[in-house]
């Protein structure tokens, strides 16, 4: 299995530490990534992470904190995908929930470095694209919230994160 992890609580805090020794390539900033956030999205309070490649990494503070937070979101955006438009057959929609944001999950796991496009995009296509009213209203709050999240997330620091673990 990728990216196996364990979890133990210690005197300094709670600990994951992924095993990347047997990933395809070693610790893979596209596979890896995906499964790190997932792994985050799934676990709480962890307070520090130890990659377990060729060498041993360990992260603590802001960068863990920051893939906490991705892996929440990751999380979220996973579910508000799979929602249904409450009384409505919609299947081609362009702003379907699964359409708009099903895209931006799916950077995640293939460009994670482009999330943020990824974003911008949906949210143009929520606006402009042509669709059914009742996926634009049901998808607004939501996108709302993730880009609230995104922005506090900020770029700059996301490429911090990524670059350290990278
Ligand atoms: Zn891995
Ligand atoms: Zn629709």
């Amino acid at each position: 299995m990728k990216c196996e992890y364990n979890v133990d609580d210690r005197i300094e805090g709670r600990r994951i530490t992924v095993n990347c020794l047997e990933c395809d390539e070693s610790f893979d900033l596209k596979e890896c990534f995906f499964h790190v956030i997932k792994i985050m999205g799934d676990e709480y309070n962890i307070d520090n992470m130890v990659f377990s490649d060729d060498v041993e990494t360990q992260l603590t503070g802001n960068v863990v904190d920051i893939l906490g937070r991705l892996g929440d979101l990751c999380k979220d955006i996973d579910r508000v995908s799979s929602k249904v438009p409450k009384g409505k057959e919609c299947k081609n929609c362009d702003v379907s929930p699964k359409k708009i944001f099903g895209d931006i999950y799916g950077s995640f796991a293939d460009e994670p470095d482009k999330v943020f496009e990824a974003y911008y995009t949906s949210y143009r296509s929520l606006n402009q694209g042509e669709g059914c009213e009742e996926c634009k209203r049901q998808s607004e709050e939501d996108m709302c919230r993730f880009g609230e999240e995104l922005v506090s997330l900020s770029d700059a620091v996301l490429r911090d994160a990524y670059g350290i673990i990278g």
